[in-house]
C-alpha cells in the first residue's frame, strides 16, 4: 500500500507583525522539471511570432500591471513588510523595463551586418544573428520582489526566451500574482513561476538553458560553481557597501535628503542603498548636524503613512544591530536611533559617527537602515577609502561641479556612479547596471547588453560576391 505524504508547505508572514499571510505548496525538483518541460513547447511559438508580436504581449502586461499596481502593492506591503510608497514603485517605476524592451527588442535582435576588419575577411559578408535560450531561470531576492524579477523578464521574453522564476521564500506572492496577470491577459505560456528554498532554486538551474541570480555573494558563489559544472551559461547580481562621497563644494541640502533617502528607502534594503558615507572634513560638521535632524524626523512602521518600513526578517535586523553594536564597542557613536524595535522586525533609522574600516558596519553589507558617516581629508582620501571595499556595485558622489563628479566617478571601481543623486542607475533601462568586484559576474542589465546576455550569437558567413573568382584562393585543391 503506497503512502501518500503531502506536500511541504511555506508559511508567509507578515514582517511588521507576524501574521500568517499564506501558506504555498513547495514545488520539488520533478515539479521543477514538469513545468520547465511546458515552457519549452511554448516557447517555440513564442520565439516564432518575432519580437513584433511578442511586443504586442509585453505591452498588453505592462498595461494589466499598471492597472492592478494597488492590488500588488499590497501583497508587497503584506510579504515585506515595505511602507507603502516603497512598495508602490515597484510595479509602477519596473514597467518602464517591458515598454523599453517591448519597444526596441526589433532593432536589438536585427541581423547585424559588420564591416570586415581587412583583406581576409574583405571578399566576405559577416553576420552576428542572434537567437535565444530556450529556457531562462530567474532567481531572486526578497528586497525587491517584482522589480528584480521584471527588470530581467522583460529582455528575456522580449528575445523570445521561456522564463521560470524562483521567487525568494520570505516573498513569492507579488510575484506570482503578477505572472497570474500574464495568463490572464491570455498571452502563450512562456512564463511560470514556482515555490520553494534553496533546493527549489537549485532545480531551476539544472532544468534552464541560462541561469540569472540576483541576491547574496554567497549564494551567487554556488550558483556560479553549479553552473560551472553543468557548462551553462550565467549571470549573478550580488551584494554591495555602496560608498557616497560627500566632497566640500556639495549642495548639503541635496546631499543630506539624497542620502538619507539612499541609506533609509526600504529600510535599506537595496542592493544599492548608501551603505557609508565619506564626508570631506569642511563640511563634515554641518552635514552630520543636518542629516541627524532629518533622520531623526522620519517616522516608522509598516504600510502608508510611514516613512520607513518593517525589514523582511529577524535575521535582517539581527545584522543590522550587530553592527551598531560592535561599531560602538570599538568607539563610534549613535547619533539617532540604534535600537531594534519593540514588536515586528523594525530597526530605527540609525546615524553612526566616529566610525572606520576596522568595523564592520563599514565592510560588510548590512542591508539595514544604518548610515555610518567618516570623515575624510579631501578627495583623494574619500576615493582610497570608498575603493577599499571587495564590492563594486555603485557610488554616488555629491557636488556642485558636474565635471568634477564625472572625474572622480571615473576613479571609483564601482558599476554606476549617480552624481548628485541615488538609485536613478537602476531605472534607467538604457544602461548598463552590472557589478564590479565581488558584486557580481556578467550580470548588465540593461540597454542592449540587456537583451543579448539572453541570446546565442551565431557568427554567419557568406561570399560577398558570391561570382568572384579570388575567392578560389581559400580552395587550393580545386
Ligand atoms: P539569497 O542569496 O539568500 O537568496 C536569493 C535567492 O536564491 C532566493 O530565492 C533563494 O531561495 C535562492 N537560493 C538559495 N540557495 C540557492 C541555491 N543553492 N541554488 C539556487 N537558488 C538558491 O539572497 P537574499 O537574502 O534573498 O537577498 C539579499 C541579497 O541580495 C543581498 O546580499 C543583496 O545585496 C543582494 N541583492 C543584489 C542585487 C543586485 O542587483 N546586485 C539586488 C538585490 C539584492
Amino acid at each position: 500500500m503506497s503512502v501518500e505524504t503531502a506536500p511541504a508547505v511555506l508559511e508567509v508572514r507578515n514582517p511588521a507583525d507576524g501574521s500568517l499571510v499564506e501558506s504555498l505548496p513547495i514545488d520539488d525538483a520533478r515539479a521543477v522539471n514538469e513545468i520547465a518541460a511546458e515552457l519549452r513547447m511554448a516557447q517555440v511559438g513564442w520565439e516564432a511570432i518575432g519580437p513584433e508580436g511578442r511586443a504586442a504581449w509585453l505591452h498588453r502586461w505592462r498595461d494589466w500591471i499598471l492597472a492592478h499596481a494597488d492590488e500588488l502593492t499590497d501583497l508587497l506591503v503584506s510579504e515585506t513588510g515595505k511602507a507603502r510608497p516603497d512598495a508602490l514603485i515597484e510595479p509602477v517605476a519596473s514597467c518602464e523595463f517591458i515598454s523599453y524592451y517591448a519597444d526596441n527588442a526589433a532593432a536589438f535582435l536585427a541581423d547585424d551586418h559588420v564591416k570586415p576588419a581587412g583583406p581576409m575577411s574583405l571578399p566576405k559578408k559577416l553576420t552576428k544573428v542572434y537567437s535565444p535560450y530556450p529556457l531562462v531561470g530567474i532567481i531572486t531576492p526578497w528586497n525587491f520582489p517584482i522589480t528584480l524579477f521584471l527588470m530581467d523578464a522583460a529582455p528575456a521574453l522580449a528575445a523570445g526566451c521561456a522564463v521560470l522564476s524562483k521567487s525568494s521564500e520570505e516573498t513569492p506572492l507579488a510575484c506570482a500574482r503578477l505572472i497570474e496577470g500574464w495568463h490572464e491577459i491570455g498571452a502563450p505560456a512562456v512564463l511560470a513561476s514556482v515555490t520553494g528554498l534553496g533546493e527549489t532554486g537549485a532545480a531551476v538551474v539544472d532544468a534552464a538553458d541560462y541561469v540569472q541570480f540576483t541576491g547574496s555573494t554567497a549564494t551567487g558563489r554556488k550558483i556560479g560553481v553549479h553552473c560551472a559544472q553543468q557548462l551553462k551559461p550565467y549571470s549573478l547580481e550580488l551584494g554591495g557597501k555602496d560608498p557616497a562621497i560627500v566632497l566640500e563644494d556639495a549642495d548639503l541640502d541635496r546631499a543630506v535628503n539624497g542620502i538619507a533617502w539612499g541609506g533609509l528607502f526600504n529600510s535599506g534594503q537595496v542592493c544599492i542603498s548608501v551603505e557609508r558615507v565619506y564626508v570631506a572634513e569642511p563640511v563634515y560638521d554641518d552635514f552630520v548636524k543636518r542629516l541627524t535632524a532629518k533622520v531623526d524626523g522620519l517616522s516608522q512602521g509598516a504600510g502608508a503613512g510611514s516613512d520607513v518600513g518593517a525589514m523582511v526578517t529577524t535575521a535582517q535586523v539581527d545584522i543590522a544591530d550587530r553592527h551598531v553594536r560592535e561599531a560602538v564597542e570599538a568607539g563610534a557613536r549613535v547619533l539617532t536611533g540604534g535600537q531594534r524595535g519593540r514588536a515586528g522586525n523594525f530597526f530605527e533609522p540609525t546615524v553612526l559617527v566616529d566610525v572606520d574600516h576596522s568595523m564592520s558596519c563599514m565592510t560588510d553589507e548590512t542591508f539595514g537602515p544604518t548610515i555610518p558617516v567618516m570623515k575624510v581629508a579631501d578627495e583623494d582620501e574619500a576615493i582610497r577609502m570608498a575603493n577599499d571595499s571587495p564590492y563594486g556595485l555603485s557610488a554616488t558622489v555629491w557636488t556642485k561641479d558636474v565635471d568634477r563628479g564625472q572625474r572622480v566617478a571615473r576613479r571609483l571601481e564601482a558599476g554606476a556612479v549617480n552624481i548628485n543623486d541615488v538609485f536613478s542607475n537602476l531605472f534607467a533601462a538604457p544602461l548598463p547596471h552590472n557589478g564590479w568586484k565581488e558584486s557580481g559576474v556578467g550580470a548588465r542589465l540593461g540597454g542592449a547588453y540587456g537583451i543579448h546576455k539572453y541570446c546565442k550569437v551565431q557568427a554567419v558567413t557568406a561570399p560577398r560576391m558570391p561570382t568572384m573568382k579570388n575567392e578560389l584562393m581559400w580552395y587550393p585543391y580545386s
